[in-house]
C-alpha cells in the first residue's frame, strides 16, 4: 500500500483532471480509476445522490453496466447507510454488516472488505465514496484519512458542478430549492417573515486544491498565533476571572487551542495538498465523525467548544469575520443560528429582526427570556435547519404552531400572509386602547401593568398604555453582560426606566439569579450543579448571601429614585424573616446615604412575591410589613404541581384554571381582605383572557402582564361585571366542574364576553 502519500497523489492527479477538458462523466470515471490505483483498491466507486436515492454514478472494478442503474434509498444496504448517519464505515467482511445489502448487477459477491465515507456538503451526505477489496482485511487508518479527504475535495468539485452535468446535477440541489417545512419548540410565540440569514454566516470555502502547500502552512501558522492570542487575552481579562463555568470553559478552549495534536493533524491535511480552509474543516470533520461514535455527553460538550474553536480559527485564516449583527440586516430578517447568547442577540437592529430559528435551545435558555421580551418570536429545537436552508433563502416562522417555511410556495405565502395580516389587524384595534382606562362594566378600576426588563422595554410603556411597570425584572441587565453589571451602570437604567414611567409606578424586582438564570461571573459554581435549580440557591437566597451584590443593588436603587417614590420588591420569599433580612439592606444603603446628604427617595414602598406555597400558610405574619404582594404564577404553579415550568413535556399538562391553582389564588386573595396592602399578580397567567376574567373573580384587580397582552385584557376588562363572575367563581370552586376552562369559556360567550 503507498498509503501514506496517497491523498497528495490523488490531488495532485484530481487537478490535473480538472484542467483537462474532458465531460463530467469522463471526468468522474478518471477520479474512481486514480483513487482505485493510489489506494491500491481492486474496487472505487462513486454514488451521488439524485431524486433522494443514492445513484452508482462511476466505478472502477464493478460492473460498468451497474453505472446510473443501481440506486439506493438512504438508509438501505453500506452505502445507504454511511449516507444516511453521515459517518464512514470500515468492514473486513460487508457481508457480516446488519445493513449489508447484495445488488447482483454490480458483481460485487467477490470482494470481501469494504470501506466507504460520506461525501459532506453543508454537513449532510450527498454521496459516498467507497473502496472494496477481495481480500478480508480493515482498511488502515491513512488510507482512510486518504479517502475522506478526497470526499472532501470531491464534495466541493460536485457543489460547483465541476465533476457532474448541471442537468445531472445533486440531489441536494432540487431539494435545496424548493420548499421545506421543518419542525421545532415554540419558545416564543408569534409570526414573523423574512429572509434566512445566519448568525455566524458560513465560512465559504472557494479553494480546497493548495497551490502552494508552505504559503499555507504559513497561513494556518498565523492563523494559530492569533487565535492563541485571542483566547489568552480573553483568559486574562479581568471581567472573566470570577471563576465558575466560564472560567472552566474557557480553560477547555485554551486547553485545545494549545493541543499540539490538533496543530499536527491539520498541518498533515495540508501536507496532503489541501489550503489552510479546507485542512482545519478536513480535520473538523474527521473530529466530529470520531466523536459521534463515542456516545458520552460529557465529551460532546467538549465537541461544541472544539467547533467553537475550530468556527475561529477558519474565520480568522479566510478574514471572513464577524457576525450577522455586525454586517447589518438589511432586510426583513429570520435569524437562522445553532445557538445564541443573550448579548449577541440583542446586537440586532430590532426593527429588521423578525424571528430565530435555533438548532438548539431551551424554554429557559437567556436568549429566550431576551427575545420574549424583544417580541421576537424563536423556535428552538429545528434540527437540521443548517442543512436546509440557505443564505438569503424566504422564511416563514410560525412560532404559534412551531414550524418554519423554507422557500414557501406562493399559495403557502399568501396563506401566511392572510393569517399574520389578521394578527396585525388585531393588535392595531388593541392599540387603539392605548389611551382608554380599564374601567370593568360595572365601573372598577383595574389596574393593567407590564413587565419588561431591558432598556429598550421602555418605549412599550406609552406603546400599549400601561399603567406602569409591574414586574421590572432587574436581573435581565446582569444576564446579558458579561460581567457584572457596576453600580453605575444600574443606577442609569433604573433612572432611565423611572424617567420614561414618569408619573407611573415602576416595582423593581432585586435580581432573581441562580440556579437555571446562572451567571457565570457569579461563581454560583455549586448553584450550576444543583439537581433541581428552581429549588434551589437562586433569586433572595442567593442574594442574601452575596451580601455585595444586594448592597450595591440596593444604593443603586435608591439613589435612582432620589426625590421620587421607589417600589422594591424581593423574589423567592419562603418565609418572613427573608423579608426582614433584605429590607434591613436597603434600609442600612438609606442610612449611609442620608449620612451623605444625598437626597433621597420621598418614599419607599417594599413588597414580596409570592411564588413559594410556603408563604401562604403564614400571610398573616407577612402582609403586616408589606405595601404589595405580587403573585408570580410561573414559579407558584411549579411549585404547586412539582413540575419544571421549564419541561416541554409537561407544558401542557397542567391547566392554570384547574381548581387546585384557583382555590389557592382565592386563599391568598381572601388573606388581604381589610389589610394595607396591594395585590396583584405578575406570572403569565394574568396575561391571558380566561385566565384573568377567573382571577377578576377571585379578587385580583391589579395584573401585570407581557406587554403585547396589555391591549386585549383591557378589552376583556371593559366586558366584566365583578359581582357576576365573583358569583360564578364562588360556585365553581365549592363544586369543581369536570371542565373549568370550557365552563368558563361558555360563560363568558353567554355573557357576551368576547374572548380571543
Ligand atoms: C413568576 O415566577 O411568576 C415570575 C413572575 O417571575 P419569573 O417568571 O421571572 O420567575
Ligand atoms: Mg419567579
Amino acid at each position: 500500500m503507498k498509503a501514506a502519500a496517497s491523498a497528495r497523489q490523488i490531488l495532485t492527479q484530481l487537478h490535473e483532471i480538472m484542467a483537462s477538458r474532458t465531460h463530467a462523466q469522463g471526468k468522474l470515471d478518471r477520479v474512481v480509476n486514480i483513487i482505485a490505483e493510489s489506494l491500491d483498491s481492486e474496487v472505487c466507486s462513486i454514488y451521488l445522490l439524485r431524486e433522494q436515492m443514492l445513484e452508482l454514478f462511476a466505478t472502477h472494478g464493478l460492473n460498468k453496466s451497474a453505472v446510473h442503474v443501481t440506486r439506493l434509498a438512504m438508509g438501505e444496504g453500506l452505502t445507504g447507510t454511511i449516507a444516511d448517519n453521515v459517518e464512514t464505515l470500515n468492514l473486513a467482511e460487508a457481508k457480516a454488516h446488519p445493513d449489508f445489502q447484495y445488488k447482483p448487477e454490480t458483481g460485487e459477491e467477490k470482494f470481501h472488505s469494504f470501506a466507504g465515507v460520506p461525501i459532506v456538503y453543508r454537513e449532510r451526505a450527498v454521496g459516498v465514496l467507497c473502496v472494496q477489496h477481495v481480500e478480508p482485511r480493515r482498511y488502515e487508518e491513512v488510507e482512510i484519512e486518504a479517502l475522506q479527504t478526497t470526499a472532501m475535495v470531491l464534495s466541493e468539485l460536485i457543489s460547483n458542478n465541476d465533476l457532474v452535468d448541471e442537468e445531472e446535477a445533486l440531489g441536494l440541489a432540487p431539494e435545496q430549492t424548493g420548499p421545506a417545512t421543518i419542525a421545532g419548540l415554540p419558545l416564543v410565540k408569534g409570526l414573523g417573515s423574512g429572509v434566512a440569514v445566519y448568525h455566524q454566516p458560513r465560512v465559504t470555502i472557494d479553494q480546497v486544491m493548495a497551490e502552494d502547500i508552505e504559503v499555507e502552512r504559513q497561513r494556518v501558522y498565523r492563523a494559530f498565533h492569533k487565535m492563541r492570542e485571542q483566547i489568552d487575552s480573553m483568559t486574562n481579562n479581568a471581567e472573566f476571572g470570577a471563576g465558575g463555568e466560564h472560567e472552566e470553559v474557557l480553560k477547555t478552549y485554551k486547553m485545545f487551542a494549545y493541543d499540539e495534536g490538533w496543530g499536527r493533524r491539520i498541518n498533515e491535511a495540508i501536507d496532503s495538498g489541501l489550503t489552510a480552509e479546507a485542512a482545519i474543516e478536513r480535520v473538523q470533520q474527521h473530529t466530529r465523525m470520531r466523536m459521534r461514535e463515542i456516545d458520552d455527553p460529557l465529551l460532546a460538550d467538549r465537541m461544541h467548544d472544539l467547533e467553537d474553536l475550530a468556527n475561529r480559527l477558519l474565520r480568522i485564516v479566510s478574514g471572513q469575520l464577524g457576525t450577522a449583527a455586525t454586517q447589518g440586516l438589511r432586510k426583513d430578517t429570520i435569524l437562522i443560528a445553532k445557538n445564541l447568547g443573550p448579548a449577541e442577540l440583542l446586537e440586532y437592529d430590532r426593527r429588521r429582526l423578525k424571528g430565530v430559528v435555533l438548532e438548539e435551545g431551551s424554554l429557559t435558555a437567556h436568549v429566550v427570556i431576551v427575545a420574549r421580551a424583544m417580541g421576537v418570536p424563536v423556535l428552538g429545537r429545528a434540527s437540521g435547519i443548517r442543512g436546509i436552508v440557505r443564505e438569503d433563502d424566504e422564511v416563514l416562522l410560525d412560532a404559534d404552531s412551531g414550524n418554519a417555511t423554507i422557500r414557501p410556495s406562493q399559495s403557502v405565502a399568501e396563506a401566511f400572509d392572510t393569517r399574520f395580516a389578521k394578527t396585525k389587524e388585531r393588535q392595531a384595534a388593541y392599540a387603539e386602547l392605548r389611551e382608554v382606562e380599564p374601567f370593568t362594566r360595572c365601573g372598577t378600576r383595574i389596574q393593567v401593568m407590564m413587565n419588561a426588563g431591558l432598556r429598550e422595554d421602555i418605549s412599550n410603556l406609552n406603546l400599549v398604555g400601561a399603567d406602569g411597570i409591574g414586574l421590572f425584572r432587574t436581573e435581565f441587565q446582569f444576564l446579558v453582560s458579561a460581567t457584572l453589571p457596576q453600580r453605575e451602570k444600574q443606577l442609569r437604567l433604573y433612572r432611565d426606566v423611572m424617567d420614561a414611567a414618569g408619573d407611573r409606578p415602576v416595582i423593581f424586582r432585586t435580581v432573581d439569579i441562580g440556579g437555571d438564570k446562572a451567571v457565570p461571573y457569579l461563581n454560583a459554581g455549586d448553584a450550576e450543579n444543583e439537581e433541581n435549580p428552581a429549588l434551589g440557591w437562586r433569586a433572595l437566597r442567593l442574594a442574601l448571601e452575596r451580601g455585595g451584590l444586594l448592597k450595591a443593588q440596593a444604593r443603586a436603587l435608591l439613589e435612582a429614585a432620589s426625590g421620587r417614590t421607589l417600589y422594591v420588591m424581593f423574589p423567592m420569599i419562603s418565609e418572613p424573616w427573608e423579608f426582614d433580612a433584605a429590607k434591613k439592606v436597603f434600609e442600612e444603603q438609606l442610612a449611609y446615604l442620608k449620612k451623605q446628604r444625598k437626597t433621597l427617595p420621598e418614599a419607599i414602598h417594599y413588597g414580596a412575591m409570592l411564588e413559594v406555597p410556603a408563604l401562604a400558610e403564614v400571610l398573616d405574619l407577612l402582609i403586616p410589613k408589606l405595601s404589595f404582594l405580587s403573585v408570580g404564577t410561573n414559579d407558584l404553579t411549579q411549585f404547586l404541581f412539582a413540575a419544571d415550568r421549564a419541561n416541554p413535556k409537561l407544558a401542557e399538562r397542567y391547566d392554570w384554571l384547574s381548581p387546585a391553582i384557583l382555590r389557592f389564588m382565592r386563599r391568598i386573595a381572601q388573606a388581604t381582605v381589610g389589610q394595607q396592602v396591594e395585590l396583584g399578580v405578575c406570572g403569565e397567567m394574568g396575561g391571558r383572557q380566561l385566565e384573568a376574567l377567573a382571577l377578576m373573580g377571585l379578587g385580583f384587580r391589579r395584573l401585570s402582564i407581557t406587554p403585547v397582552s396589555v391591549g386585549p385584557i383591557k378589552e376583556l376588562v371593559r366586558q366584566v361585571d365583578l359581582a357576576e363572575i365573583t358569583d360564578a367563581m364562588n360556585g365553581w370552586l365549592t363544586n369543581p366542574p369536570e371542565n373549568m376552562r370550557d365552563t368558563l369559556q361558555k360563560w363568558a360567550a353567554d355573557h357576551g364576553i368576547n374572548i380571543d
